[in-house]
């Protein structure tokens, strides 16, 4: 996708704070954190949202659902941590690349 903006991450084509990466997904700081902690954990294949994910994408999905609390401990957060899959616009997401958002620390926000 030569559009996609985290592809381009991906690519290495734009700059990103990475904190983790493998052969299936990469993990990054976003760029205007809404927490203290706030990273975006993106699959390497294109998927364009929740939408598009099929079975195919088992072992993908499964894998970044799975190095989520292995992330969040490492940054700090003992206590816990929020997960959000914005889907569509009518979800909120912005760039249509899948991705979870990993939030947490003392600044954590609410659902508004
Ligand atoms: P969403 O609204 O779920 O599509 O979330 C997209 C997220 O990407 C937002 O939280 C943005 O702050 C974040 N973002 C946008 N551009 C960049 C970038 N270049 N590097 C890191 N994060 C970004
Ligand atoms: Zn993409």
């Amino acid at each position: 996708m030569s559009d996609c903006l985290f592809c381009k991450i991906l690519a290495g084509e734009i700059p990103a704070d990475i904190v983790y990466e493998d052969d299936k997904m990469l993990v990054f700081k976003d760029l205007y954190p809404k927490a203290e902690v706030h990273l975006l954990a993106i699959p390497r294949v294109h998927i364009t949202s929740l939408n598009e994910v099929s079975d195919e994408h088992d072992e993908i999905i499964a894998h970044m659902i799975k190095q989520l609390p292995k992330l969040a401990k490492e940054q700090g957060l003992k206590d816990g941590f929020r997960t959000i899959i914005n889907t569509g616009k009518g979800g909120g997401q912005v760039v249509f690349h899948l991705h979870m958002h990993l939030l947490g620390g003392s600044n954590l926000p609410g659902f508004q």
